[in-house]
């Protein structure tokens, strides 16, 4: 997509999730109020209010309580805080099936450069998605090309009857050849890369809409309160945006408000009131995209073929994540200056 820096001032990038975490980590390190406790697990939240209260335990340690002015739980999709924070308001914690499954594979250069076809993808800046009937897998370089990495939706055989907890799994490399069987020769020579007892499966879960992503002072945040299927690539760019806009509320905390749970609630509030319609529309969409991609022969194939070959001309594409009008939605939506030119008029409805 090389019109994506001209028209948002910055390049399209592609990067593993590690490099994204590592980049985050060297940013928090700079800022001296951030503090990491590494390998300490919540175990739960003792109060959401009025000061949030929290027992943590770490790895080779004993429990200890905390007690603080605001909690954000970014606890991602099995988030234990929203568990606990629905069953106080008298709801239930209610991940849904999608129905849908991932591999996730991470191919060497070493692997491929035997291969002229391969070594091209790994060499080129693009982003490939090879789509079939309820299938798909996307595909790019990342780590200076030196690794290609493959992300693929298909039906959830495996999950199915697991519980719940179960979100990875080893899977067979037989049945995944099998499922992309009809797929190109170049897609079956590099699934075949994958060593024997190496496949790993991720179930793909969604949560059904929450009534509320706050709870006295404490707010969720990312997958935790609005975890999405991937075939929009906004997930994590959903919890940074987040993060963007809750620096900017509590940055208008007034100093002599800073410990008051009123003034933290309602904060929050402003939050979610500004993330929760725009965070729920992408999540459609995203699973909007997926249904798109993945259908089978008849006359909304056909239609979505020639929308296709049409390459963005009408100023639409059917992979909603390379679509113009969906890219200009998201991108060029400026969240600190929304978060600042909004929060008067919400705090004060609030
Ligand atoms: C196959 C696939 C492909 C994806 N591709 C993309 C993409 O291209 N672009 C994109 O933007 N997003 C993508 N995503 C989505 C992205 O991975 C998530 O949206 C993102 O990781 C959410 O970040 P988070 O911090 O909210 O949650 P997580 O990344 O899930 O982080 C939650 C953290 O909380 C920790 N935790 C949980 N419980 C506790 C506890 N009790 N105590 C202490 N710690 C705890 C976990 O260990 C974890 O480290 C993809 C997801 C999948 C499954």
């Amino acid at each position: 997509m090389p019109d994506i820096e001209e028209k948002y001032g910055f390049p399209h990038a592609l990067g593993h999730r590690s490099s994204l975490a590592g980049g985050l980590f060297e940013g928090c390190q700079r800022e001296r109020a951030i503090k990491f406790h590494f390998s300490t697990s919540l175990v739960r939240v003792d109060a959401f209010s009025p000061k949030p209260v929290i027992t943590v335990k770490p790895r080779d340690g004993d429990e200890y309580t905390v007690e603080a002015d605001i909690l954000l739980a970014s606890d991602g999709i099995k988030s234990a805080t929203r568990k606990q924070m629905l069953a106080e308001l008298g709801t239930e914690s209610q991940e849904e099936d999608t129905g849908q499954a991932a591999y996730r594979i991470m191919l060497k250069r070493s692997e491929m450069e035997h291969d002229p076809e391969m070594l091209a993808l790994l060499d080129s800046d693009e982003v490939v998605r090879w789509v079939g009937e309820r299938r798909h897998i996307i595909a790019y370089p990342v780590s200076n090309k030196q690794i290609y990495n493959l992300s693929s939706a298909q039906p959830d055989i495996h999950f199915a009857s697991a519980t719940n907890a179960t979100y990875t799994t080893r899977g067979s490399k037989s049945e995944m050849l099998k499922m992309y069987e009809d797929f190109c020769p170049l897609v079956h020579r590099m699934l075949d890369l994958v060593p024997d007892g190496e496949v790993c499966e991720w179930k793909l879960r969604v949560h059904k809409p929450l009534p509320t992503w706050v709870h006295g002072s404490a707010a969720l945040v990312g997958d935790a309160c609005h975890p999405t299927l991937p075939h929009l690539s906004q997930g994590a760019a959903m919890a940074i945006e987040d993060g963007a806009v809750l620096a900017e509320v509590v940055s208008r905390i007034p100093s002599d408000k800073l410990h008051d749970p009123v003034t933290i609630t309602k904060t929050l509030k402003v939050y979610e009131l500004l993330r929760k319609p725009h965070c729920s529309a992408l999540v459609d969409l995203a699973a909007h995209s997926g249904r798109i991609l993945h259908l089978g022969e008849g006359k909304a194939k056909e239609e979505r073929d020639r929308l296709f070959r049409e390459n963005g001309k009408s100023g639409t594409v059917p992979d909603k994540w390379a679509s113009p009008d969906v890219q200009r939605m998201i991108y060029s939506h400026d969240w600190i200056k929304e978060a600042n030119s909004k929060f008067d008029e919400l705090f004060a409805t609030l």
